[in-house]
């Protein structure tokens, strides 16, 4: 974050302690945020639309109970530029956006989501919200009462979300083994099994792969080891594991200094968003040379898969997902020619999807464009 001398932040206010909220807004120029607050329900938060250049902003809804709103709103920024970078690469129609709502005693859950959900309303199909962190079975109906313009699952044909995820994963994976030459039996470290760790755990199995797990949910280790055959160690040991790929399927922030020169592996490639705790860590990896499937391209199946039900009208998407092979190689293959990493070079293929279009943002504006078509026709 670069910092400002015109910053006007208070202990809590959203600059706290950097740049001013424009200044923020403007260091990946971000389009819009959405302050949304209500007395009467609670409702506090930042819906930020990062870019609309591809089409309308996709981007889950996230509670937690932040420690203050410049915290929330990072997050939101930060997500939702994330989300703008997965479309983008992933060649899909649309563009990103996030929403942070604040959690806090206050809060009155069910009227503060339907109010939320006449905001999103109002943006007229400028912004599509689905799940994301913290939130519960009812949240999402809610949201429903005031607008049409949120991807509730489960939904009848949408199938599971989670599914298409581990499916993407695979295919990613299966272009980094191509190209780093690894064959014979394969040996994965998967660092969190959840709803899509588990899953990418038995489509590794059914291909024949070794498997090693770990999840500070010791139960839920040892329920994918009985299923899959595969080891468990501890959550602390996952990282440095001796396997030929690790994938992470927990947290963020978990490719960063410390960890990267303890390594074993030779690829990186999981679901979990935001793993480099840097820009720069990228840059290490491939110093290491450990070959890293960027995250937002390996992980945009559940995204790719929404965007064809919801958007498109698409019934199934194996096609769709199965891209994600192809474009992981021509990645490689832009950081090998460029000599760069491939995170970087994920950054710069999004990045020029975007520079040359503005259509959607400017027809937007001038309302020619109608909302996307939200329920399948197929
Ligand atoms: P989840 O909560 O179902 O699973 C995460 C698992 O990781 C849990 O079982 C948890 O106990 C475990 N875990 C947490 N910290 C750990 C640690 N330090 N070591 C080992 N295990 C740990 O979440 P999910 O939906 O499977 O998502 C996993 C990651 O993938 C997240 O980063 C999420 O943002 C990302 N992601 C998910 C989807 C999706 O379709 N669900 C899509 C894109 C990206």
């Amino acid at each position: 974050m670069k910092s400002s001398k015109s910053s006007t932040s208070t202990a809590r206010g959203f600059g706290a302690g950097s740049a001013s909220v424009f200044d923020r807004l403007a260091e990946h120029d971000h389009e819009q945020v959405i302050v949304l607050q209500n007395r009467e329900t609670g409702l506090r938060g930042f819906l930020a639309i990062h870019d609309t250049t591809l089409g309308p902003a996709f981007g889950g809804v996230r509670i937690r109970p932040y420690a203050n709103d410049s915290e929330a709103l990072e997050d939101a920024l930060r997500l939702s530029r994330g989300m703008t970078y997965k479309a983008s690469l992933a060649g899909l129609p649309c563009g990103g956006g996030k929403t942070v709502l604040i959690e806090h005693a206050g809060l009155e859950r069910e009227a503060a989501f339907e109010g939320f959900g006449a905001f999103v309303e109002n943006l007229g199909g400028r912004y599509f919200c689905a799940r994301d962190v913290g939130i519960q079975d009812g949240d999402l109906a809610a949201i429903a009462r005031s607008t049409k313009f949120v991807a509730r699952d489960p939904a009848p044909g949408l199938g599971d979300v989670s599914e298409s995820t581990a499916i993407g994963v695979w295919h990613s994976l299966r272009a980094c083994l191509e190209a780093a030459e690894i064959r014979g039996k394969v040996r994965v470290a998967i660092q969190g099994v959840g709803s899509v760790g588990a899953r990418l755990a038995h489509i590794l199995k059914r291909e024949g792969m070794e498997l090693v797990v770990a999840d500070v949910a010791e139960e839920r280790a040892a329920a994918v080891a009985r299923e899959t055959g595969a080891r468990v160690v501890g959550a602390e040991e996952i990282l440095t594991a001796d396997a030929d790929v690790l994938a992470p399927c927990a947290l963020g922030g978990v490719l960063n200094g410390k960890t990267i020169p303890r390594l074993r592996c030779r690829v990186v490639c999981g679901c979990a968003n935001n793993m480099l705790a840097a820009p720069e860590d990228g840059e290490a990896l491939a110093a290491r040379e450990i070959l890293y499937a960027p995250d937002y391209l390996a992980n945009a199946g559940g995204l790719i898969r929404g965007v064809d039900y919801f958007v498109l009208g698409r019934l199934e998407s194996a096609g769709s997902l199965a891209r994600i092979y192809e474009r992981t190689l021509e990645v490689i293959a832009a950081a090998r020619a460029q000599g760069i990493s491939t995170a970087r070079a994920a950054d710069r293929m999004a990045e020029a999807r975007l520079k040359p279009r503005k259509t959607y943002r400017d027809l937007t504006w001038r309302g020619e464009l109608h909302p996307p078509v939200l329920t399948p026709t197929g």
